[in-house]
């Protein structure tokens, strides 16, 4: 879907507008973004995960997700499960993982507002929504201030993540790049949580990322924030398919607007998407 000028326009207005929550407001119905599927063989019943190889250098990414069986996702704002994290999520569970999902806030603060209502009320709907969209085993929502995650105590923070990453015997955790992605701090504390649980447990976190030149792209056509990795600092570039992720991005009509920076960059991604290791054991 290539927007004309006008929409151009619009989008990049509409992107000022939410910079300041850059809950990345979205639309439906794009085509042509399923890729190949990223199938992989499924562990058999009873098989313990096996360790995760670490001789590759970094400079030339996995193409096969760690083999874990249980997953949790931590995230600051309902649509970032599937926004930012859907086509990983789904990657998961397509090799037979249970993926479960963290969301500290409500997102109550969004500056976007496309259904009429209690924001709160409209994004826990929304959330618990694309969570059965994407087949997520559980969604725990938390009430930290939408927009004030980093000035809540990262001890507490990273309770919440332990408690729910025991509560689903998780193998691993992934969450947004350390840098936020968008840049957004909110998405910066709720990983830095997952970290420290990671390393306070032994537990490994994955980062979703995306390619430097892909942010760098972000950034000039929509002046958006985005912060992105080199080739040499990603660790996994996975094919996806993104109809999974496209069911539950329309389960968040509150912020699925037309204008988004979204489809320039799942334009950019293709079929594809990367993270980094933010902790390994
Ligand atoms: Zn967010």
């Amino acid at each position: 879907m290539t927007p004309t000028s006008a929409e151009k326009a619009r989008m990049i207005r509409s992107v000022e507008l939410s910079l300041t929550d850059m809950g990345p407001g979205l639309s439906v119905g794009v085509n042509g973004i399923d890729g190949e599927t990223a199938r992989r063989d499924t562990p058999a019943a009873g098989a313990r995960p096996q360790p995760v190889p670490r001789d590759a250098p970094r400079g030339v990414p996995s193409e096969s997700l760690p083999p874990w069986r249980s997953v949790l996702a931590v995230v600051a704002h309902p649509d970032d499960e599937s926004f930012g994290l859907g086509a990983v999520i789904d990657s998961f569970i397509r090799a037979g993982a249970d993926v479960s999902v963290l969301c500290l806030t409500h997102g109550e603060a969004s500056t976007l507002h496309g259904v009429a209502g209690e924001l709160k009320l409209i994004r826990e709907a929304e959330l618990r929504a694309a969570g059965v969209a994407l087949g997520i085993s559980a969604v725990q929502l938390e009430a930290y201030p939408d927009g004030g995650l980093a000035a809540v105590p990262l001890t507490t923070l990273a309770a919440e993540v332990s408690r729910t990453a025991a509560s689903v015997a998780a193998d691993g955790i992934i969450a947004f790049d350390s840098s936020g992605v968008t840049g957004h701090t909110d998405h910066i504390a709720a990983t830095a949580a997952a970290v420290q649980v990671g390393a306070d447990e032994g537990l490994e976190v994955l980062g979703w990322t995306l390619p430097a030149e892909v942010a760098t792209t972000l950034r000039a056509e929509f002046g958006a924030p985005f912060l992105g990795h080199s080739c040499d600092e990603i660790d996994f570039t996975i094919v996806v398919q993104r109809s999974s992720q496209m069911a539950a991005v329309a389960c968040h009509p509150s912020q699925a607007l037309p204008a988004s920076v979204l489809w320039r960059r799942l334009d950019l991604l293709g079929e594809r998407e990367h993270l980094r290791w933010l902790h390994t054991v």
